[in-house]
């Protein structure tokens, strides 16, 4: 931040609504109903019975320009459980719907998540706050709009993690347990707990999914549909122009598509350099502005497998796995482009911007796996070297994180069975047949490298700069959840601590970075999680 910025005291945040000024929106009860003709519902959250603060972000508060010390006192854990409201927030849920595991699901909406407003930065920003748990709204379907203390502490943790990677994300603000349970059946097999109840504050320029455009075309309301689209447009992408000014508003609607599907592409390309596997890739989980958005049973692959996937309730399809993302991302980007056709009137600039997506992935895709073997660049004949080095990393359980990060140990002379070590999960596969494979592999790859002819140091400082040493591994975020429910928050402060810098070496803080070990290969939250949350 700007020394000569002032930090803010909480009472003295700026905040505003465009959205409800500018958008049809619904007053009506808070009960779960169809809300056809509104983006979204007024709905004020529910009291919290005794607000604890477990972690806050600093760089958030940094960049929302509050004081760091403001997230210490109680009217913190006050306003971000729901339980005191500062001036200008007007809290309401958005109304959306979406494709959930490829089938058009109708209505869904903000059901555990309340916007409290959006706060207007001296530096020119815009942040929305947004509580997820703190109650109903009219979109809570069968549920109760709550969240539980395991599956915050995830979504807090992963989502810090993820922008510290350098990866779009929307971020989150604070984590505070209500001091309320509430009752969760993890597996939906009769076995209903009751756990710690808490909130997540959840902040980004804006939480706009593909589903909040689909549900205005799905019912036919096309001229809330333009306006939403002008909305987004002029809001996040002023670059492309206003179409509510321009002759050929059609125009400007192709390239807000053309954009999105960029945006799309790196995104899936960030997630699969880092081992990312989202698990829920519904349309209404996509962000309009490419940033990864709800965190549910997400993972991230220890075991290179491209068919994994950590959601159980995608265990017979594996729709969501690893391997099938960039795909999916394409599908998705489908439903969007078929949602905003009214206001193009042709398909020509959507399908050419959906060819878009695939050129850039794969493109991107392969120069981002080149740099994570520190390529200086990506050259003839590199595809080959970097198909063979997946289909090597799935030969046996290989931790795809941590070959990576100690690949860029490996020089001319080292033995790479020694080097590579640590990323091997069973001594029973380094099989003579599997020694030899991968010899050959390390002759390919240095052979490789010696046409690059850069020097041993200057390729490791690359490679460490694109592959994480720390990501967020279920098993550790399970180990926090573990301490955090008997009430013991140094684990997850320390992770958000670990997780600031994850290219860097961190000496003293390895067991951060160490592989999944045994005990957590079938346990609950580690490599297994479901949707209950
Ligand atoms: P998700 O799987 O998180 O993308 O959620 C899908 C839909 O279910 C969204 O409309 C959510 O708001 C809603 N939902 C999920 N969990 C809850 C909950 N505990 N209470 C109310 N609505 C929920
Ligand atoms: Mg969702």
């Amino acid at each position: 931040m700007d020394a000569k910025v002032r930090p803010l005291g909480l009472d003295e945040l700026d905040i505003r609504n465009p959205f409800l000024d500018v958008l049809p929106g619904d007053d009506g009860p808070n009960q779960v109903r169809q809300t056809p003709g509104a983006c979204y519902s007024r709905v004020a959250p529910r009291r919290a019975k005794s607000p604890t603060l477990v972690a806050a972000s600093n760089e958030m508060l940094e960049a929302l320009e509050l004081d760091p010390a403001v997230a210490k006192t109680p009217a913190f854990a006050e306003v971000f459980a729901g339980n005191r409201l500062l001036d200008g927030m007007d809290p309401h849920a958005a109304c959306y719907g979406g494709h959930q595991f490829g089938h058009w699901a109708g209505q869904l909406g903000d059901g555990r998540a309340i916007n409290l407003g959006e706060v207007a930065t001296r530096a020119g920003d815009h942040y929305m706050l947004q509580l997820k748990g703190a109650g109903q709204t009219p979109y809570s379907r069968m549920a109760d709009g709550l969240a539980v203390l395991r599956s915050s502490v995830r979504e807090f943790l992963c989502s810090e993690a993820m922008h510290h990677l350098g990866i779009p994300t929307t971020r989150a603000l604070s984590l505070v347990v209500t001091g309320e349970g509430v009752v969760r059946d993890m597996f939906y097999d009769g076995h209903p707990r009751t756990e710690p109840g808490a909130v997540v504050c959840r902040v980004a320029p804006s939480f706009l999914r593909f589903g909040n455009f689909e549900i205005h075309a799905a019912r036919g309301e096309t001229e809330i549909l333009r306006a939403l689209a002008d909305y987004a447009i002029v809001t996040e992408f002023p670059e492309l122009g206003d179409p509510r000014e321009s002759a050929d508003p059609a125009a400007i609607y192709a390239d807000w598509f053309e954009e999105i599907c960029r945006r799309t592409a790196d995104l899936v390309v960030d997630w699969m350099r880092v081992g990312f596997v989202h698990g829920v890739m519904n349309t209404d989980n996509l962000s309009i502005l490419g940033l990864t958005i709800d965190y549910g049973p997400y993972g991230w692959l220890e075991d290179y497998d491209p068919q994994w996937t950590p959601n159980t309730t995608d265990a017979s399809g594996r729709r969501y796995a690893y391997g099938n993302q960039p795909r999916i991302a394409m599908w998705n980007l489908s439903q969007l482009a078929n949602a905003i056709h009214p206001l193009i009137g042709r398909t020509e600039p959507l399908e050419s911007a959906l060819e878009g997506y695939a050129t850039r992935f794969n493109e991107r895709f392969l120069s981002a796996m080149a740099a994570k073997l520190g390529l200086a660049e990506l050259a003839e004949g590199d595809q080959a070297l970097i198909e063979e080095t997946q289909r090597l990393l799935g030969a046996i359980e290989t931790d795809m994180t941590l070959f990576y990060r100690h690949l860029a140990d490996l020089d001319s002379e080292s033995d790479p069975a020694e080097v590579l070590a640590p990323a091997f999960y069973r001594e029973d596969q380094m099989t003579d047949d599997y020694l030899a494979r991968l010899r050959r592999w390390v002759d390919d790859y240095r052979a490789r490298l010696a046409r690059d002819g850069r020097d041993h140091a200057s390729r490791h400082a690359a490679m460490n700069r694109v592959n994480p040493k720390f990501v967020m591994r279920n098993y550790l975020a399970q180990l926090a959840i573990d301490d955090a429910e008997q009430g013991d928050y140094a684990a997850v402060n320390t992770l958000l601590d670990v997780m600031r810098r994850p290219y860097d070496e961190q000496p003293g803080r390895e067991t951060w970075a160490a592989r999944r070990p045994e005990w957590a290969r079938h346990r609950a939250g580690c490599s297994m999680l479901s949707c209950s949350s």
